[in-house]
């Protein structure tokens, strides 16, 4: 195959990420996105693991045998109304690549592509994830479902981070990001007269208690040292000013970067609210959805990606830990691994109806990411 030219294939990168960006598409419906990225893997005879999913696909560059290394990419949008003014904005209303998982993909293929070109030297085999859903949590546990990872040594996984300088390459040891859990709680009381409220046993009166009593989940329950984040985010209760309802729902997020942390404050918060459920005699329900756990790091391959992000020409930075969270730590529950973010210096953030992805990055990072993968490969073969 001839080798192509560099220049050229940055170029390419970019339209592809710009059809990418026009066409978004929800979790678990990646189907034309999935089509697209299958129809560039054949284009470049790269071979694609016949896997059962529904979405995404799992592409494979090296001899038939050897190590295995696995890099992660994501392919879904999010359900944002695009207010950004590129050419190429979204062209389904309501839909948005506002979380810039159409440059991971284009990323991640020209690793691909820049893979298959030394195929013929490669001391092991690369996996190129393309993942669906990453943001519903549910992407991850599906490919994990189906074996792809089963041989794997190790995985890398990519964000693009606003908030970094173009081309710097942030990561660290340890959590990166937090586990993400949602909380509902209902309680049901009964309803009274306003004007005779002994009647009854008010529910937002036991909602608001519920409310300050997890202000003292963090200052009381976790270590200061692990940033933990309880917020209540709906309250809803009532529909006039004269009567006491007789039920109330609240919502919201925990977040943890530490697995102690995250099952003490479930724990707690469950004793508390059904604890205020009990003092004041109404039915209370506490509902706990867990999502992604923490990303941690494995602290040789995270020092690992910093080393290669220097090799490749872009500058290493140990970041700290962000709240948000990534359904790549259900990868690292598997096997060991290091997720690292890609700065683009743009001014909007993740999940922003504005945001844009920097161009200049995107071949930097298929460079990157196919430096990586060799690398890890070479290091495997002296070890
Ligand atoms: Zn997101
Ligand atoms: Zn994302």
């Amino acid at each position: 195959m001839s080798q192509l030219n560099e220049t050229a294939l940055g170029e390419q990168l970019i339209a592809f990420r710009h059809e990418l960006h026009r066409f978004p598409e929800l979790s678990n419906q990646e189907f034309e996105t999935t089509a697209r990225l299958r129809q560039q893997l054949e284009q470049h005879q790269i071979r694609i693991v016949d896997l059962p999913l529904k979405t995404g696909l799992v592409a494979e560059v090296g001899p038939a045998q050897g190590p295995l290394i696995v890099l992660r990419s994501d392919i879904d949008a999010l359900p944002i109304e695009e207010q950004s003014d590129v050419a190429f904005r979204s062209e389904r209303p309501g839909v948005m690549h506002a979380c810039g998982h159409d440059f991971h993909a284009s990323a991640a293929l020209g690793a691909a592509i820049l893979l298959k070109q030394q195929e013929a030297t490669l001391p092991g085999r690369v996996r190129i994830l393309f993942q669906a859903a990453e943001e519903t949590g549910q992407g991850a546990p599906d490919v994990i479902a189906t074996g792809a990872l089963q041989e794997a040594v190790a995985i890398f996984g990519i964000h693009n981070d606003p908030s970094l300088p173009p081309g710097v390459v942030g990561s660290k040891a340890g959590a990166l990001t937090a586990a993400v859990d949602r909380f509902d709680i209902r309680i049901t009381g009964t309803g009274s007269h306003a004007a005779k409220p002994h009647q009854g046993n008010d529910p937002i009166v036991i909602a608001a208690q519920i409310v300050s009593a997890a202000q003292t989940l963090i200052s009381r329950n976790a270590p200061s040292a692990d940033n933990a984040v309880v917020s209540i985010t709906q309250l809803h209760s009532g529909s006039t000013w004269n009567v006491i309802p007789d039920s109330a729902w609240l919502e919201g997020t925990v977040r943890t970067f530490s697995q102690s942390t995250r099952e003490r404050l479930e724990q707690r918060f469950r004793e508390i609210v059904l604890g205020l459920g009990a003092a004041f005699a109404a039915e209370v329900e506490f509902n706990w959805h867990a999502g992604p756990p923490a990303v941690v790091n494995d602290a040789h391959w995270a020092d690992f990606a910093l080393q290669q992000a220097t090799a490749s020409g872009l500058e290493a930075r140990v970041v700290e830990a962000s709240p948000i969270g990534e359904d790549f730590a259900f990868y690292q529950q598997q096997l060991p691994g290091a997720f690292v973010m890609i700065g683009t210096g743009e001014p909007f953030a993740l999940h922003h109806p504005a945001f844009r992805i920097n161009d200049a990055v995107l071949l930097p990072t298929s460079r990157y990411l196919a430096q990586l993968a060799v690398a890890a490969l070479r290091s495997l073969e002296r070890a």
